[in-house]
């Protein structure tokens, strides 16, 4: 607010803010185009061949998804992402790319660049997107790169692709996805990724790889499983940047770890934004596909959703004892990647703790000395004054923080869910 004058409002130059106390309804959308894609990564938790009929017939229309946009705009939207499967596979990308920037939206195309030909490049060109295209390089040389993508000739193609981009002089950022096949390329990459213009560093990795977000491949996520680094690689992972790893988490910390109670969303997701699939389905984050927390479009708006149905999901609170008795009142909820959409996608309910996110995060407090060898977290009563020690840089642990440690050594933190299952 600014200063109450007779006659006028005065506002402060410095005070001015488009969002300030009046956050609008909907500030990004994620817009999957397609679930398709024309790679067939070992790790891809959500692609479907390139050619599936029944998919592409499903999707949405040219014309319902630029009511999409045209809505999202009117709810104060600024940026959509574009995303997949691949999302250029869709033969109206340049159509709805155009009709985005039109509507005055900032766009993220997130692409493997494979279809990045001189014709749409040179549209980028002509008419930028406003932020880098973010392409995902899956390897430096053809065997790693097509180990990972199973596709004869995506090695040329995405690179081809690269280069155009190069040439027009679009910008863009890579992000590399940390797999068997390619680990022995890292330093390769990043000195590659350093010649180009628009990355910044550090350099952006996937490391956690998800299972199937529609649940509907057990023996790929069986594969996706050993795809994993363990808890100890992980660790190993974040400390090669030591000092700025630990800043961050000092900071990262001090404002975002603490127990969540019974309320099983801990994070923003459908708060301000949200991503559409393919066939018109709503939801609270990229990731999160549970029926039960989608929202059909056809059947209403972007506006019902954000104001009355995700604000319900958002409301879920747990009964489920495993929940209760760990997450719930774990303080490394926000360091730890556990949440409902990974629920879902492990379990296929939404509160159950996965044990492989659970490990990584007591393995990460354990090298941060936030935990000593052999604690759970879910039983630290005293977190607030280590979490505060920890943002200060004091000691937090009496023992040494273990760099580089592995797993919770000795406890059983499978949860009994699991087991149970296990047992049947
Ligand atoms: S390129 Fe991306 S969407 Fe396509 S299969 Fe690979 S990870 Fe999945
Ligand atoms: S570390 Fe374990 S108990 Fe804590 S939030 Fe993660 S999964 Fe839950």
């Amino acid at each position: 607010m600014g200063k109450r004058a007779s006659y006028a409002v005065k506002v402060r130059a410095d005070e001015i803010s488009l969002r300030k106390g009046n956050a609008p309804p909907l500030a990004s959308l994620d817009l999957e185009l397609t679930e398709r894609c024309n790679n067939n990564c070992i790790h891809c938790y959500i692609n479907l061949p390139a050619e599936d009929l029944n998919a592409r017939q499903r999707e949405l229309s040219t014309r319902e998804i630029r009511e999409i946009l045209q809505e999202a705009v009117s709810l104060g939207c600024l940026t959509v992402r574009f995303t997949g499967g691949e999302p250029l596979l869709r033969e109206d990308f340049e159509d709805l790319y155009i009709f985005s920037r039109k509507l005055g939206l900032r766009v993220i195309l997130l692409t493997n660049a494979t279809l990045i030909t001189p014709a749409l490049s040179k549209v980028f060109a002509r008419v930028p997107l406003l932020q880098p295209i973010e392409v995902t390089v899956y390897g430096m040389r053809r065997n790693s790169y097509e180990a990972v993508s199973r596709v004869a000739g995506s090695f040329e193609a995405a690179w081809h692709g690269i280069h155009v981009l190069l040439e027009q002089k679009v910008p863009f950022v890579v992000k590399g996805a940390l797999l068997p096949p390619n680990r022995e390329e890292m330093e390769e990459f990043a000195s590659w990724a350093a010649t180009v213009p628009w990355v910044e560093n550090p350099l952006s990795y996937s490391i956690f790889f998800d299972l199937r977000a529609r649940r509907d491949s057990g023996h790929k996520n069986i594969s996706i499983k050993k795809l994993r680094l363990s808890p100890e690689e992980v660790v190993a992972f974040f400390f090669r940047r030591r000092e700025e790893y630990l800043r961050e988490m000092r900071e990262f910390c001090s404002q975002f770890t603490r127990p969540s109670g019974k309320g099983i969303f801990s994070c923003g997701a459908g708060v301000g934004s949200g991503c559409v699939d393919a066939y018109g389905y709503f939801q609270l984050c990229m990731l999160l596909r549970q029926p039960a927390t989608v929202y059909d479009l056809k059947k209403g708006s972007l506006k019902d959703a954000l104001i009355n149905f995700f604000p319900r999901i958002r409301e879920i609170q747990t009964e489920n004892p495993d929940y209760l008795n760990r997450c719930a009142c774990c303080f490394l909820q926000g360091l730890c990647e556990q949440c409902p959409a990974r629920s879902w996608m492990e379990h296929g309910t939404l509160d159950t703790p996965v044990a492989y996110h659970c490990e990584i995060a007591h393995a990460q407090a354990r090298a941060l000395g936030l935990l000593e060898e052999g604690e759970l977290a879910w039983q630290i009563v005293q977190w607030q004054e280590r979490i505060r020690n920890f943002s200060e840089g004091k000691p937090v642990c009496q023992k040494k923080a273990v760099q580089n440690s592995g797993h919770v050594r000795g406890v059983d933190i499978e949860p009994t869910m699991e087991k149970s299952r296990k047992s049947e």
